[in-house]
């Protein structure tokens, strides 16, 4: 029945109720990009750029990554694309942007942190997006990855505004979530990255099969600071999108939206999946499921919360 619904499903993603939900997909090359518009999705969430360079040795030129943003962008003229600058490091390892020997990858030199290494990486990508996004006719946005302090946010954000783009980051370290509105105010947007916000949060390696009970999407220390920070997004009337595996879930994503959170970025394959049960449920219910999980004290409760509201 799932399955039915979701090939039946088509553009835009609404509730039951009329709402419009922004739906858009998680990213890493031209290949990836053409999946994402077979799918529906309203535009890119998360262009994970590193992952284009996981085999290359030596940085690509300017040039040459002008061609491999471009190739994506194609594929949503007129539609939002969300760029991350280079995560390097920890379990997306980069030869030529990579920390070697760290004894703590995970807690070390990675994402925005590298730049304090090679400050030149990160200000040639820049000036790649800078070109990709004036080929582009639509919005591009542009969001820096582990950021940790308001200074890196305000500093990120001075050299992205510098070019006329919009400049957010993604929360995905719990100072960032905890100060949230610190953040907020030298930004123009933020993404919740959960994979890593999870995994910090519940000091659990994101990678390690042993944790998985840790690294559920539904604990609830992590709902309660993803809620913080969209309440924090609706005060301050700026977007908070969630672009890790949490917005994959169907239900799960139905509370986030109840929390306030403005958009969900996810693996192309899962849009039909979140857009055809966001269809059965209305706002009133997705909010009502997102009070109930606060409520809740374990994963396997918050579920059971949410799930009680959402099918009622
Ligand atoms: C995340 O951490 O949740 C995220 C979206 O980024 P990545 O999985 O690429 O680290
Ligand atoms: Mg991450």
């Amino acid at each position: 029945e799932r399955r039915r619904l979701a090939r039946e499903w088509h553009s835009p993603a609404q509730t039951k109720d009329g709402h419009t939900v922004e739906i858009l997909a998680n990213v890493q090359d031209e290949p990836g990009a053409a999946r994402a518009e077979a799918s529906e999705a309203a535009g890119i969430g998360l262009l994970r750029t590193e992952l284009s360079f996981l085999n290359t040795p030596t940085e690509p030129s300017v040039e040459e990554q002008v061609e491999i943003y471009s190739s994506v962008f194609r594929h949503f003229p007129g539609q939002k694309i969300v760029v991350r600058t280079l995560d390097a490091g920890s379990d997306k390892p980069v030869a030529f942007a990579s920390v070697p020997d760290e004894e703590n990858p995970a807690l070390g030199v990675r994402g925005l942190r590298t730049s304090g290494i090679d400050m030149g990486l990160l200000t040639r990508q820049i000036e790649a997006l800078v070109q990709s996004a004036k080929r582009h006719d639509g919005p591009s946005w542009i969001m820096a990855p582990m950021v940790s302090t308001v200074a890196e946010a305000r500093w990120f954000a001075s050299m992205i505004r510098e070019h006329g783009l919009t400049a957010g980051i993604m929360i995905e370290v719990p100072s960032a979530a905890i100060m949230i509105d610190q953040f907020l105010e030298e930004i123009d947007f933020v993404s919740i990255g959960t994979n890593d916000l999870t995994q910090y949060v519940m000091a659990a390696d994101r990678g390690n099969a042993n944790l998985a009970t840790y690294t559920d999407n539904w604990q609830p220390a992590v709902l309660t600071l993803i809620n913080h920070v969209a309440q924090a997004g609706i005060r301050h009337g700026k977007p908070v999108g969630v672009c890790g595996e949490a917005a994959a879930d169907p239900n799960l994503a139905a509370v986030l939206i109840g929390m306030g959170v403005t958009s969900l970025s996810m693996a192309s394959g899962a849009i039909p999946y979140v857009g055809s049960r966001l269809a059965t449920v209305t706002l009133e219910q997705c909010r009502e499921a997102a009070a109930a999980v606060l409520e809740a004290s374990d994963p396997n409760g918050a579920r059971q919360a949410a799930l009680a509201v959402l099918n009622g």
